[in-house]
Parts: structure tokens; sequence; C-alpha cells
């Protein structure tokens, strides 16, 4: 039987209306400040649609596009600067940061204020998440935890194999699916035999960025299947690791790509500047 399609652009419509409405009840408007140096251009494509999203929620939204030369000490000083402004609520530093001109990525996520980490990477809260307190979750993981909500798939009791282990996507899934209560695997590229493992999954999420890593043979059949990956195909069409014809066959539940986890993750950068709003008394 054909797996239901989750809908990762619907519902990440729904969650910017919420987000949107609640707005329209804080006191004061939150705001998001997006530091983008350099000119990569996926970075600028994805500066370009937190604005978008920024203006649907009712968030105010600033973009600082610094040249490449500005250095480490130059950025670390706008993050200082929006660190003591009290319209500003969520900051977040586009990465990667321009490779070969000694930027320090580490330094910089510490910079910024824990409660403005609307992209949930400084340590403080990584170690909130990982210790069970109330933290800014990262948000392509927590997109993804929002639509297994959405489609009525509980991880409690499960098998959950999370293929990656990234600080932005792989290892934070893992410690959502085990809050959660998930029995959770991380695989890797070290993994010696990922289909045995990923054929366990009740869930599987893929989060690598290989075009056809996961064939029909490594999917349990009625798996959920979530595919965070983000390639291109020979023709430049956006695609993700999973061989999504054949796993749909397969699988109860699946994420299409684009359309699945990609709205989702914007969704809940929105979310989280909303909280953070919240948490500065607006
Ligand atoms: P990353 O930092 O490059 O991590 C990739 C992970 O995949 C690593 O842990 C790596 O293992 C593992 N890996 C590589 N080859 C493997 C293999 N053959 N078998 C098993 N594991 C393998 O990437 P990322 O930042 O986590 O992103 C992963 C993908 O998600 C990318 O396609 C990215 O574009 C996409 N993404 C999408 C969104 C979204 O909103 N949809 C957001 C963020 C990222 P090692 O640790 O051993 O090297």
């Amino acid at each position: 039987m054909a797996a239901t399609v989750i809908d990762g652009k619907a519902l990440a419509a729904e969650c910017k209306a919420r987000v949107a409405e609640e707005v329209k009840g804080l006191s004061g408007r939150p705001g998001l400040a997006v530091i983008i140096v350099g000119d990569d251009p996926a970075s600028r494509t994805y500066v370009n649609s937190k604005r978008k999203d920024c203006a649907e929620c009712g968030i105010y939204s600033e973009e600082y596009a610094l040249p490449a030369e500005t250095g480490q000490e130059g950025l670390l000083s706008v993050i200082q600067t929006l660190n003591g402004r009290e319209d500003i609520d969520g900051i977040l530093c586009q990465l990667p940061l321009p490779a070969g001109m000694g930027y320090d990525e580490e330094e910089v996520l510490l910079a910024i204020d824990p409660d403005k980490d609307v992209d949930g990477f400084h340590p403080v809260n990584v170690g909130r998440l990982s210790t069970g307190q109330k933290c800014f979750l990262p948000c392509t993981p927590a997109g993804v935890m929002e639509m297994l909500r959405a489609y009525g798939v509980d991880p409690e009791g499960k098998e959950c194999v999370v293929i990656g282990r990234s600080n932005i996507v792989g290892k934070p899934m893992a410690m959502l699916l085990l809050a959660a209560n998930g029995t959770v695997t991380v695989c890797h590229s070290r993994t010696p035999d990922l289909p045995a493992v990923c054929r366990r999954a009740d869930i599987l999420v893929s989060a690598v960025g290989r075009r056809g890593l996961v064939t029909a043979d490594m999917v349990k059949e009625g798996a959920v299947v979530i595919d965070v990956a983000m390639n291109r195909d020979e023709r430049g069409k956006l695609c993700g690791d999973v061989d999504y014809a054949a796993v749909a066959e397969k699988a109860a539940y699946i994420t299409p790509v684009p359309g699945g986890v990609g709205p989702m993750t914007r969704a809940m950068l929105m979310v989280n500047t909303l909280e953070a709003a919240r948490r500065h008394g607006k």
C-alpha cells in the first residue's frame, strides 16, 4: 500500500498562521536579526526566505549582510550589539561562514546570548536539550517532531534510527526521539551494516546528504520515513536521501523533498522567535 505523504508545506503554513495569531496578542513585536557573512548563494536564499516568513508572521526582521572580509572581531561586535538590544529577541548567524578567512564558528555561536539563540546551536541550549530542560530546539529536528505529532506518530516504545550525527540535525534529532521515549540508534559513515540497522526502524530519519542512500530494501514494511536531506539530482532538481518512489510503496508515512522537512524547519524558526519574545516579557 502506498504511504501517506506527510505534507510539510501545509503543516508549515498552519504553524506560521498560528504564530501570526499569537504575535498579535503580545505586548510588543518580536524581532529577529539574521547575520549573513559573504555571498554564498544558498545562504542568501535561506536568509531571503527567513525575511519573508517573518513578514508573514508579523515578526520584525533585520538583516546584517556583512562582507566576507568583516573578520571575526567585526562579526562578534555585531553580535554583542544585538545581544544588548531589547527590540531583538532572536539572533542567528547563517552558517557556514566563509572558508579560509579565519572565522571561528564555535566562538561565534558562543557569543550569541543563549536566550536569543533561536537556532538552538549554543552549547548552553545543547546542554539543556540533553538534560531535558526547557530550551530552544534546533529547528530541523523540532520540525520533524512536529510532523510526527501532527500525523499521530508517537515515538514511544518505537525503534528509531537516525542516519547522520551532525550537531545541527542528527544528534539533536536523536535526543528529541529519546526524550519522546523512542529506542534510538544513531548511524554514521562508520556504521558497518547500515541496511541491517535501518531495517529495524519503525521510524527512520535520514540526514546525510547523499542521493539514493536509503533504498526500499532498507525499509521495514509500514515504517515512518523522514527525509531531512537536500540534494540535487543530475538535472539540478531538489531531492533527498531516500529513493522516494520505491520507499513510498513500503512505508506507512513518508516525507517528500521538496515540501517536507524544509518548510517545517523555516516554520520552527518563527515558533522559536515567538518563544524568545515571550521570554523577554513581550
Ligand atoms: P553533515 O554535517 O554533513 O552530516 C552528515 C552526516 O551523515 C554525518 O554524520 C556523516 O557521518 C553521515 N554520513 C555520511 N555518509 C554516510 C553514509 N554513507 N552512511 C551513513 N552515514 C553517512 O550534514 P547535516 O548538516 O547534518 O545535513 C544533512 C543533510 O540534511 C544535508 O543534505 C543537508 O542539506 C540537509 N539539511 C536539511 C535541512 C532542512 O531544513 N531540510 C536542514 C539542515 C540540513 P560522519 O559523522 O561519520 O561523517
